[in-house]
């Protein structure tokens, strides 16, 4: 029994599905729509309504475009503004850096603003036949005292705070950085692994808002001019509406982390830049600076114990490298279903339960190696020096650069790639995983 806004009693609206899903951004979604494709019942459970914000930098990568791809999304359509690769800005020096040809991934990436991404997302899970309930804020698991186990979630819906318990045989955690729904289950995030602060906002410009390249920071200078840089790395995402997505991102490897005013140091930043990109007068600016935290590199672990599956950012799966985390939240999503999939269809109990733990050991498989190689890139760059030593020296050399837009955006072909896919692959696979 619950209580309810009077303080009587009062039953919750209970249901049940094979799979509840708690939280219906990029991983929630991607997780319940390839579980729904493959027949399964799917309750999809979102605090918010769409559409709503989310602060992001509406950044996508070829990795990203993939997972997107696979969703059946027509990224021609309305809305999306497509890129080609980076353009790496540092050391004095701009070099355009073309996203790769690959056998496994398309060579274009994309913007789209999160207000909507999501959205359309959430209805290709539902179009797929998810049961998608918004308005729905999940506070607890819910825990079969015998067992351990997780067999639902606990929780309030709609303006009145009706009380909720629904269960099922599997449950998704996909509730984004604050991860709430693992805090709950005891499941911290792991201090000895990196964590990035960024903050952004729009600006309308109508000089940069169709940039054909996503634009990358590596040295951020101050408006006081002279030799003064901030610490972090900046953005400016070209969103195809007039505006721009700008934002920098300081890593907690960095001197300050934490103590820094984030909102300052970008008006500080752009400041800097040339007036006729209009992101350094106030009234060119389109809603207020926001900012959020970035899981890095597995900063939650284990990914799957007592009957739920971490995805995303719950489960701490942004890359160090690059601070993308949309396309992992995909990708852990889909993973998360093809292997909910299998273990569904066997008998409760041990059986199942083996099925289960494919999750985690194929996620560190795929990633473990790569994370823990971004894991030390993170606390490398933490020295404001060897960030400038790697500008100065690596910028002039464009096979270097491409090289590490390879590494740093996890863009390679497994089999049959060039001599730079080699390196990074076999690197990536005989660093021991975290
Ligand atoms: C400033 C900034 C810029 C970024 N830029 C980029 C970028 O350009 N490209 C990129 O790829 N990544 C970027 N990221 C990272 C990216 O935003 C996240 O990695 C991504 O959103 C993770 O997706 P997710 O589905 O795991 O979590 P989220 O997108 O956070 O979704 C979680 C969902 O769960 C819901 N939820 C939370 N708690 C509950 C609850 N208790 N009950 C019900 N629902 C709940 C939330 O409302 C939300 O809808 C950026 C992050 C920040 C902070």
């Amino acid at each position: 029994m619950a209580r309810g806004g009077s303080g009587e009693e009062v039953s919750p609206v209970s249901a049940e599905a094979d799979v509840i899903i708690v939280g219906a951004g990029p991983g929630g979604a991607t997780t319940a729509f390839h579980l729904a494709g493959h027949g399964l019942d799917v309750l999809l459970l979102e605090k918010s309504e769409f559409p709503r914000e989310k602060v992001c930098g509406d950044g996508l990568t070829p990795r990203a475009v993939k997972q997107l791809v696979a969703m059946g999304i027509d990224t021609d359509g309305p809305g999306w503004t497509k890129n080609k690769g980076l353009r790496v800005i540092g050391g004095g020096i701009r070099l355009e850096l073309d996203w790769p040809d690959l056998l496994s991934f398309p060579n274009f990436g994309l913007t789209r603003t999160r207000l909507d991404f999501d959205e359309l997302l959430a209805k290709r899970a539902t179009k797929a036949g998810a049961r998608l309930q918004t308005s729905t804020t999940v506070t607890e698991p819910l825990v079969d005292e015998r067992s351990g186990r997780v067999v639902g979630v606990r929780g309030f819906r709609g303006a009145d705070k009706e009380p909720v318990e629904y269960r099922a045989k599997l449950v998704v955690a996909a509730d984004g950085v604050s991860g709430r729904f693992p805090l709950a289950m005891g499941l911290g995030k792991r201090d000895d692994r990196p964590i990035g602060v960024a903050v952004r906002r729009y600006y309308h410009s109508p000089a940069r808002h169709d940039d054909a390249y996503l634009e990358s920071w590596l040295e951020l200078r101050s408006r006081e001019g002279g030799d003064k840089f901030l610490p972090g790395y900046g953005w400016i995402f070209g969103m195809g509406d007039g505006r721009v997505n700008v934002g920098l991102g300081v890593l907690n490897s960095s001197v300050g982390f934490g103590k820094l005013n984030y909102r300052t140091m970008l008006v500080d930043w752009l400041g800097s830049t040339p007036a006729e990109w209009g992101m350094n007068d106030e009234a060119n600016a389109d809603g207020p600076i926001l900012g959020a935290a970035l899981p890095m590199g597995f900063n939650r672990v284990p990914h799957y114990t007592r009957g739920v599956l971490l995805v995303g950012d719950s489960g701490g799966m942004v890359n160090p490298f690059n601070g993308e985390g949309i396309a992992y939240a995909m990708e852990s999503g889909v993973l998360a279903a093809e292997v909910a999939v299998q273990a569904l269809a066997r008998p409760e109990g041990p059986e199942r339960e083996r099925a289960l733990h494919f999750y985690p050991a194929e996620l560190k498989l795929r990633y473990g190696g790569y994370y823990r190689l971004g894991n030390w890139f993170v606390k490398l760059i933490g020295h404001p020096e060897v960030l400038r030593f790697f500008t100065r020296h690596g910028m002039p050399h464009p096979t270097l650069m491409r090289f590490v837009l390879k590494l740093l955006a996890n863009l390679t072909d497994q089999r049959g790639g060039d001599a730079m896919d080699r390196v990074i692959n076999t690197v990536t696979r005989i660093v021991p995983a975290v």
